[in-house]
């Protein structure tokens, strides 16, 4: 799915200041194609993947997902577009604690009401590797394994888009560069476009795409 981004700016209030956290921002990304986001602290990364992903919303521009201006969606359509669309990797992992890595996976061919769910989460398990882990909770594996399951979660229900946050951020150098490998992958393989946030330069180069944010703008 192609991400389109027309001049979008977002502010936050915080009392009586305005901060801008995205200024006049456009950018394209064809379907299937990956976009690195880099730039320093609070240049507007998050911010950028949160619009995407329809947790914050714009005060003006216009934000296309394929045939769809999700700018203009009622939150509860976003979610539904979320759910069928997308899948998120965040750097923290986010697994629920309480669930299996087999459950975990298994909660978004739940919310879309796929059939076949068990058989899906654990195909994916077994291509990241975790065939040994499936009735593990969180908290009795690693972080690299943690983040596999993750990577299985956003991407069961072959959404065509994925958004990662650092995702290697939290692993040692080893770790970070499996998941990492694991991630492109599976996004080349499923033709998601991919939309990845990173301080790491080596990481941006293995992206078609790269935009660079400072204070909110492209640079
Ligand atoms: P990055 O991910 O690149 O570090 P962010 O998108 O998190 O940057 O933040 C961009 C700017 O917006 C920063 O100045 C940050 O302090 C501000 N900001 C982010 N989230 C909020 C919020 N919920 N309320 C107020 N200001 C925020
Ligand atoms: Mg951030």
């Amino acid at each position: 799915m192609n991400i389109q981004f027309e001049a979008v700016t977002k502010y936050y209030n915080q009392g009586n200041e305005r901060i801008t956290a995205l200024q006049d921002v456009s950018f394209q990304v064809n379907s299937g194609e990956s976009l690195a986001v880099i730039g320093q602290s609070g240049s507007g990364k998050t911010t950028l993947l949160s619009l995407l992903a329809g947790l914050e919303t714009c005060e003006s521009g216009t934000i296309q997902l394929g045939a769809t201006t999700v700018s203009a969606l009622p939150d509860s359509q976003f979610t539904k577009f979320r759910a069928l669309h997308m899948g998120i990797v965040f750097q923290q992992y986010h697994l629920m604690p309480h669930l299996t890595a087999l459950e975990n996976v298994l909660l978004p061919l739940e919310i879309n009401h796929v059939s076949q769910a068990r058989e899906k989460a654990s195909d994916i398990l077994v291509q990241v590797g975790l065939e040994k882990r499936l009735r593990h909770l969180p908290s009795q594996m690693s972080g690299g394994e943690n983040q596999r399951v993750a990577i299985a979660r956003a991407m069961v229900h072959g959404p065509q888009i994925i958004l990662a946050d650092e995702p290697s951020g939290s692993l040692d150098l080893k770790n970070g560069e499996m998941v990492m490998d694991l991630l492109f992958r599976l996004c080349d393989q499923a033709q998601s476009t991919l939309i990845l946030v990173t301080h790491d330069n080596g990481l941006a180069r293995r992206c078609k795409k790269t935009l660079h944010l400072k204070g909110g703008k492209i640079v």
